[in-house]
């Protein structure tokens, strides 16, 4: 198929797998991207990109068009009637749907000359390489590649190739895991919020993508895929309302989420990105974020040969939003302590500003705990 070795063999093109794609061609690597699925390419998603998202596709050289997303300026919460809301301190994010995202992505690795194999499985991996499986996966095919890039989503096979999947990890990604699904709605957005509604079975956020769609993804811990969004509504009025003679323009898509987090994100020539190298719960509307910053990062640190910068600074990047999904988990299962945040956040907007100014990144350390200190005495008083 390649009659030299490449430098950069990445498996799975989605978010991850694309945007490393491109950094590593901005640092002149060769670079082959194999896909088992088919542009453009859609998955479950709420579709929200935060302010740092934004700026990490900006520098991969990709800017989101007018009329194919949609900025939001901050969070919204809605719990048990109580409504709070705060704006981001600096830039808005984005929505944007995954298949527009996708599109975008890839016409950018094009431009940069990314090969692309697409409707091509990964079968293994070896010393030399990647096994490329034919159309109907009955032969394989060496790619000889100095790296090869593990992107290929949540249940990686490449982390298992790799063995940096270790049983205690499985294990406590399987006792966080939870269940996604999503629909979109022809409806002019109602708010320049993302708005997040807190149940009592699960949680549903609406991200406005278009000047004429939102999309509604629900979370919730059901294993048996109960819940699903009809059912889901019923336990929210206000948006049943707001949604109610909207026309569906998807059908429903399932994935699942979970906190997971590794002790080593490469082993040898083999290195994870994205949702295969661990990832937060997709209520902090983080994952496509976290694969933006973490693919910049390998792509310096593959054009340097220094996968150990990589492992460090990618666990620094994965703290401040396990952080959150920690916090959000807590909320999402004590309704109690919930209900006393919600009181606190909306006779104490600051608060709740400053909790979203540590979801994205900005401020200092000591505000942050000075911040902490002061929301954990109001949540103690109200
Ligand atoms: C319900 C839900 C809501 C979410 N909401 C948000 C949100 O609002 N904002 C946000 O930022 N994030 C959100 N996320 C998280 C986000 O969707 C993920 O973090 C993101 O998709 C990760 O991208 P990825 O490229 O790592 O993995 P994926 O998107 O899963 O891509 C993996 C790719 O690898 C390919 N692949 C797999 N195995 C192989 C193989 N053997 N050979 C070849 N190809 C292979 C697959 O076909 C796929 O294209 C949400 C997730 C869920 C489930």
């Amino acid at each position: 198929m390649f009659s030299s070795p490449v430098d950069v063999f990445v498996v799975g093109g989605g978010p991850a797998g694309l945007a490393t794609a491109i950094a590593a061609r901005h640092h002149g690597l060769s670079v082959v991207v194999a896909d088992g699925a088919v542009p453009p390419i859609d998955k479950s998603c709420g579709e929200g990109l935060m302010p740092e998202g934004v700026e990490a596709l900006r520098q991969l050289g990709v800017s989101l068009p007018a009329d194919e997303s949609f900025p939001f300026r901050g969070i919204r919460f809605v719990s048990d009637g109580v409504m709070a809301e705060a704006a981001f301190p600096r830039d808005p994010a984005y929505g944007i749907r995954r298949t527009h995202l996708h599109r975008l992505l890839l016409d950018r690795a094009a431009a940069c000359g990314v090969h692309m194999l697409w409707h091509t499985a990964v079968a293994g991996i070896r010393p030399e390489g990647a096994l490329v499986a034919s159309t109907d996966e009955k032969e394989t095919e060496l790619v000889r590649a100095r790296w090869v890039v593990g992107a290929d989503g949540s249940f990686s096979r490449v982390r298992r190739w790799a063995e940096l999947d270790r049983d205690n990890e499985a294990a406590s990604q399987n006792k966080s895991l939870r269940f996604g699904f999503r629909r979109h709605y022809h409806v002019a957005p109602w708010s320049s919020f993302m708005e997040l509604h807190w149940g009592r079975r699960c949680q549903v956020y609406v991200t406005p993508v278009s000047r004429g769609e939102v999309c509604v993804a629900l979370i919730s811990s059901d294993p048996k895929f109960r819940l699903r969004n009809d059912d889901a509504l019923d336990e929210f009025p206000e948006l049943r309302a707001r949604l109610r003679g909207a026309n569906l323009i998807s059908s429903e898509r399932g994935a699942t989420t979970a906190l997971r987090k590794l002790r080593s994100v490469y082993r040898g020539h083999a290195v994870l990105v994205g949702d295969a190298s661990g990832g937060v719960d997709a209520i902090t509307g983080e994952g496509l974020c976290l694969a933006f910053r973490q693919a910049l990062l390998l792509g310096d640190c593959l054009a340097s040969a220094d996968l150990a910068h990589y492992q460090n600074a990618h666990r620094s990047l994965l703290r401040r939003p396990t952080l959150m999904s920690h916090l959000m988990l807590f909320m999402a299962k004590h309704s109690h302590l919930r209900r006393r945040t919600m009181q606190v956040f909306r006779s104490n907007p600051r608060s709740f500003k400053a909790m979203l100014a540590l979801h994205v990144g900005e401020g200092s350390a000591r505000h942050h705990v000075s911040n902490g200190i002061a929301l954990g005495w109001k949540l103690l008083k109200a």
